[in-house]
């Protein structure tokens, strides 16, 4: 399950064949977990407005607000973040697989750690390490090695790692405008934010979307900096164009129907 930020580190699709060189069976995106966040976000935003809500993915935030915030728990958007829901989706089509999750986070894995459906989290550092240890080229042109992701997929959500990639994919124009919607990054400004907090709510905003680290995702602790930020903040945008041009009839897309019967709801305590 390779998180959306990969192109910012990785080639794509030389990311594919690496991956399944190094032993994994099946290669999914974790954005169609993300288009599944987003769809339950969209409906608890819509039926509550009794306090500002707080975008829930970032784990350093959600460890933060536990630790210093408690009274604000309750402003957590209570949704599975993108891993979470993909690993459901994953659970339920691929039954009896082991799901790992790669990512620029290091919480990551304190999250992976309180949900039945990720098995292991691993950062993009530690990736690196496996594809030395097991001497996997950055390159793979041998043939048996398939070069596409599995279903489950979906293309607006890949700039879901940049600032602002929740908001900006949320389709909230029937719901919420422009000025209910705070975007904010780094740890020292979300302190600001989350101690500027009255009775539940934020100054007039009705969401939050932030993370705690500068420039959002693309720049998790997690990653070998191999490109500056605004080079990875490209990479991103340009692979969103490429996928949405040349990839989206190939039959992987994921459907909300994919995720019937799937429960994204999540408690924060
Ligand atoms: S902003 Fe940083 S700490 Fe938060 S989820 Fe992204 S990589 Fe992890």
């Amino acid at each position: 399950m390779l998180a959306p930020s990969f192109i910012s580190v990785y080639d794509y699709p030389d990311i594919v064949y690496r991956l399944r060189a190094l032993g994994f069976d099946k290669v999914v995106e974790v954005t169609f977990g993300a288009k599944m966040t987003n769809l339950n976000y969209y409906q608890i935003l819509k039926e509550n407005n009794d306090r500002t809500w707080i975008s829930s993915p970032c784990p350093t935030l959600v460890n933060v607000i536990r630790g210093k915030y408690p009274h604000l728990l309750r402003n957590l958007v209570p949704v599975h973040s993108p891993m979470g829901s993909m690993g459901l989706i994953c659970r339920k089509h691929f039954p009896g697989y082991v799901n790992v999750f790669v990512g620029p986070c290091l919480t990551k894995k304190m999250e992976a750690q309180e949900l039945d459906t990720i098995d292991e989290a691993l950062t993009f550092r530690d990736l690196d390490e496996l594809f030395v240890k097991y001497n996997i080229p950055e390159e793979i042109t041998d043939t048996k090695h398939i070069a596409t992701f599995d279903k489950f997929y979906n293309d607006y959500t890949k700039i879901y790692p940049l600032s602002g990639g929740l908001s900006d994919t949320l389709q909230y124009q029937h719901i919420l405008k422009k000025k209910d919607i705070l975007v904010m990054e780094g740890m020292g400004n979300i302190i600001k934010i989350l101690d500027g907090f009255k009775d539940g709510y934020y100054k007039n905003y009705k969401f939050l979307d932030i993370l705690t680290c500068e420039g959002g995702c693309i720049n998790g602790p997690g990653i070998n900096y191999q490109y500056p930020v605004k080079e990875r903040i490209k990479r991103v945008r340009k692979y969103k164009e490429y996928a949405s041009r040349y990839e989206k009839d190939l039959g992987r897309t994921g459907k909300k129907a994919d995720a019937d019967g799937l429960d994204f709801s999540r408690r924060f305590e």
